[in-house]
């Protein structure tokens, strides 16, 4: 069990429920429990399937035990398909939509035994990073409820912080498992672009886009994406190599860069740069070698993101026209039901995206912007390869700051956007990152750090990350919302 005493991971509840001291079904009582007591506070799930979830337990517990993920609760971002259930990517042009099929998550998570209990709650589409834009209203940082979690995964690291599930399975276009989980004390890790199928994840930016664990520890994150990852003939850009798996590494003799502007500022939080100073002195005093790293080229990484992620917008969100999917609002033509149809069913950030997507790829304005960031975007990918030939891994804050309160950036695009500065390089290079807790500012609000590695490096990210984790345990704090472990703890619920 790796040490931790409390049911909280999913590898000590795998434990337990194999030693036959709890069933799925205890388990996942427990689970819909916590989101019963817990959630009308905090907004982070918008579908829950009780029936399906207790229903999938009972099966498990007349099986033998023998999945990586037995009896273990996972929640999915509402952008991941499954097949049956409303998928709406917390947007009204959705309403009434269940796609017709799993994705390649759902069905590897499923068959090795995990309880899919509900989707949570994201910015519209995933546009944003506060869980602002969501059309069902915000989610609430279970540290302190005046604040937003982060986004757009927000929902995802609320349920994990507050123990409703073990796992939560969130996506990633600039930032949006790692920022929220930083914000909200977990872990997250964004994958390598390609680690893990893409089919069935609604399309954001599909040349950024991953999907990714939300958990409470390294181990756990690891463990899921051993599950997820692999090649899948349904998604052509997956990797081509077999099976991934993971087995911990001592960190001695590790070379660790420092992107120093994201360590220091200007424009991090004091708390934020004093934790990750910190941090790496305890790298250091661990046999690590630091390596200050300046990288010049990540100025660029914000317009270059803003310029492609809102291109590929334009194209993968031209698919809701009111005929296909979800909501349609008529009108006396064709032309006006489209119109109609995207007006009342999009929110203003998606339609300022779409807007922004469609002028950069506009005839005469191509080559300046949409042309332009392509080029960029291979020189920070380039600038990244240079990189990683003299360290390991590359560490940084994951946000400049903790988190923020509700609405104070809605009216500030730019300060939201901001909290994407260290997170978007991974998405433009395609490179695996981690975010893990590594303290808490003054006012008791979690500080998380980001470990990126070169591509398909995630091994060593992990590693890293764990070594920190094991010998700084911030995950075993819990938020001051009301829940309370001990009726898990205390046995069999079956
Ligand atoms: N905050 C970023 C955006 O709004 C990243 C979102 C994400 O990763 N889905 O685009």
């Amino acid at each position: 069990m790796d040490g931790d005493a409390t049911l909280e991971t999913a590898a000590s509840l795998v434990g337990v429920v194999a030693a036959g001291d709890l069933t799925a079904r205890g388990a996942t009582r427990e689970a819909l429990d916590r989101v019963i007591r817990m959630d009308a506070s905090l907004g982070a799930m918008v579908h829950v399937s009780a029936e399906r979830a207790l229903a999938r337990a009972r099966q498990l517990d007349e099986a033998p035990p023998a999945g990586p993920l037995h009896g273990v609760a996972i929640a999915l971002k509402d952008n991941i398909c499954r097949a049956g259930e409303p998928t709406t990517c917390a947007s009204r042009m959705l309403t009434g939509w269940a796609p017709p099929y799993d994705a390649t998550v759902v069905r590897r998570l499923e068959a090795a035994g995990a309880v899919l209990v509900g989707k949570t709650n994201m910015d519209e589409f995933g546009m944003g990073s506060s869980t602002e834009t969501s059309a069902f209203g915000p989610t609430r940082n279970p540290w302190q409820l005046g604040c937003v979690p982060g986004g757009s995964s927000g929902g995802a690291a609320a349920a994990v912080a507050t123990g409703m599930v073990q796992v939560a399975i969130g996506s990633d276009t600039g930032g949006s498992i790692r920022q929220p989980a930083a914000l909200c004390g977990v872990v997250g890790l964004k994958p390598t672009y390609g680690r893990v199928s893409r089919y069935g994840l609604v399309a954001y930016g599909s040349s950024l886009d991953q999907m990714g664990p939300l958990a409470r520890t390294v181990a756990d994150a690891a463990r899921v994406l051993e599950v997820v990852a692999g090649p899948d003939s349904r998604d052509a850009t997956c990797m081509d190599e077999g099976p991934w798996t993971w087995a911990p590494r001592p960190i001695a003799g590790m070379r660790i860069g420092v992107l120093t502007r994201l360590v220091e500022g200007p424009g991090l939080q004091p708390e934020v740069a004093e934790a990750l100073a910190k941090a790496m002195a305890w790298y250091e005093a661990a046999g690590c070698t630091l390596v200050p790293v300046a990288m010049p080229e990540l100025a660029w990484a914000i317009p270059t993101y803003y310029l492609l992620a809102t291109a590929e917008v334009s194209s993968n969100l031209s698919r809701f026209e009111g005929m296909r999917f979800g909501l349609r609002r008529e009108a006396d033509d064709l032309g006006g039901t489209l119109e109609r149809t995207r007006s009342e069913g999009f929110g203003a950030e998606v339609k300022r995206r779409i807007l922004l997507g469609t002028f950069a790829l506009s005839a005469g304005h191509q080559e300046a912007y949409h042309g332009r960031a392509r080029k960029v975007r291979q020189l920070l990918t380039e600038a990244h390869d240079r990189v990683f030939r003299d360290v390991d891994v590359l560490l940084s804050c994951t946000s400049p700051t903790t988190a923020f309160p509700l609405g104070s950036r809605l009216d500030d695009p730019l300060a939201m956007v901001l909290s994407d500065v260290a997170t978007v390089g991974a998405n433009l290079a395609g490179l695996p990152a981690l975010s893990v807790p590594c303290g808490f500012d003054r006012k008791g609000l979690p500080i998380g750090m980001q470990l990126q590695g070169p591509r398909g490096g995630e091994a060593i990210i992990l590693d890293a990350g764990h070594a920190y984790e094991r010998a700084h345990p911030w995950w075993t704090a819990r938020p001051p919302v009301a829940w309370d472990l001990q009726p898990l703890a205390g046995g069999t619920r079956a």
